[in-house]
């Protein structure tokens, strides 16, 4: 078994030959991360724009007191009328400025009389006038490649006018669950030793949630034909396949021997983690298969530490994870010489973030139901002892 922080080297450095992208419409591209670096092709405004309603004027000529009004420009017109000396231009929130003027007067700051304006309050040279490139210039780039595509991004392509973006299409993950024991959602139980299956459920959720696209394949016994059939298929119609159950020492772990019997690459077996310990990641050509444990709290944390990670990779993301400090308000005791990642309540106080444990059971990784609530992952290294009430400590976040 290799060290807990190995196995998010390996990871982290495994080789991509070639991401997939597409080209998705503009507003459908929410939540995909960007392909390719946005870069403005001009500038915004190109040319000086007024920011309120009021009169267009030369600042200079303010000291006249009374200007004539020369002309009314509506935004949206391509006026050619100049500002000239003694003079001024009504001017609208977005109308260009007409050419000659360097000052918009408020309507507020003046005073109607037939066809001039009175002064009554003076503003300084250039007011209200936005100048060229004030919201982006030509030649910036503005979104990195790289970017998880949020709203903000949607409005500032729609600005530069791109309606069609590229962006790395979300992995398609098919998720299994071996286990002759597991009764899907709605399926009779024909004797006491059946249990629900929430592993492969839980797993279409984390998918969603992480940017994945599932393809659910359901439960399957634990029979070795049948399981090799299913994850034959599996990788035929994904880009990742991830299972439950099946990889651990008993009798019946088929899935394991099934994994290296098809020629797989295996990219790691076993790591010095709790829980999840039986972990298995697996590659064929530019297919993955991650092999996680059977217990429900096993399986969720595994997939947060090793699927969502290798999901986002596929897409050239970030992590959607995030790792804070935290102090404890409860002692913390290790109780296995690995990495371990233990359901804690996560608070905020002050700033501060804060760990207890009340209502955690401390028992078996069966223990799902430690998943709900304010939760968050205490992590601590296998080099790492017990901790006291004040200590920091590092969280995993990802509610
Ligand atoms: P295994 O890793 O196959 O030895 O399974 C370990 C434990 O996890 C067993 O007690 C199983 O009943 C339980 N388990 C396996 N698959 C699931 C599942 N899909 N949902 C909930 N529990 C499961
Ligand atoms: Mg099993």
């Amino acid at each position: 078994m290799i060290h807990f922080d190995e196995s998010i080297e390996i990871l982290k450095n495994i080789n991509i030959d070639r991401y997939k992208t597409e080209e998705r419409y503009l507003v459908d591209a929410l939540g995909y991360v960007l392909a390719e670096d946005v870069v403005a092709d001009h500038n915004s405004p190109e040319f000086p724009t007024s920011a309120m309603d009021g009169y267009a004027i030369i600042h200079e000529d303010m000291t006249l007191g009374t200007l004539k009004i020369g002309g009314i420009n509506p935004a949206g017109s391509a006026l050619s009328t100049e500002v000239l000396g003694g003079m001024c231009i009504k001017t609208f929130t977005g109308s260009l400025m007409p050419h000659g003027a360097d000052t918009l007067i408020p309507i507020e700051n003046v005073e109607v009389q037939g066809d001039e304006i009175i002064i009554k309050e003076e503003v300084p040279q250039g007011f209200s006038v936005r100048e060229v490139g004030e919201n982006y210039a030509k030649g910036q780039l503005l979104i990195p490649k790289g970017t998880k595509i949020d709203f903000p991004h949607i409005g500032v392509m729609a600005s530069l006018n791109i309606a069609n973006v590229t962006v790395y299409k979300k992995p398609t993950v098919a998720i299994l669950s071996t286990g002759s024991e597991l009764l899907e959602l709605g399926e009779e139980q024909t004797n006491d030793a059946q249990i629900r299956s929430s592993n492969n459920y839980i797993l279409e959720a984390i998918v969603n949630k992480y940017d994945g696209v599932p393809l659910q394949l359901g439960c399957i016994k634990d029979d070795k034909i049948t399981i090799t059939k299913e994850i034959c298929d599996a990788l035929d119609k994904s880009d990742i396949v991830v299972t439950t159950g099946g990889v651990s020492v008993g009798d019946f772990d088929f899935v394991k021997d099934v994994i290296y019997e098809l020629g797989c690459d295996v990219v790691f077996k076993g790591v010095r983690v709790k829980p999840g310990q039986h972990i298995m990641v697996a590659r064929k050509d530019d297919k993955f298969i991650i092999g996680l444990p059977g217990f429900a709290y096993s399986s969720t944390v595994t997939a947060l530490l090793y699927l969502v990670p290798l999901i986002e990779k596929l897409q050239q993301g970030t992590s959607s994870l995030r790792k804070v400090k935290a102090k404890l308000k409860e002692p913390f005791i290790k109780r296995a010489k690995k990495a371990e990642f233990t359901a804690c309540n996560i608070s905020l106080d002050q700033g501060e973030y804060y760990v207890d444990f009340k209502g955690k059971k401390v028992g078996t990784s069966a223990i799902l139901t430690n998943m709900l609530g304010d939760v968050a992952l205490l992590v601590t290294s296998e080099e790492d002892t017990s901790k006291d009430v004040g200590e920091e400590v590092s969280v995993l976040l990802f509610g």
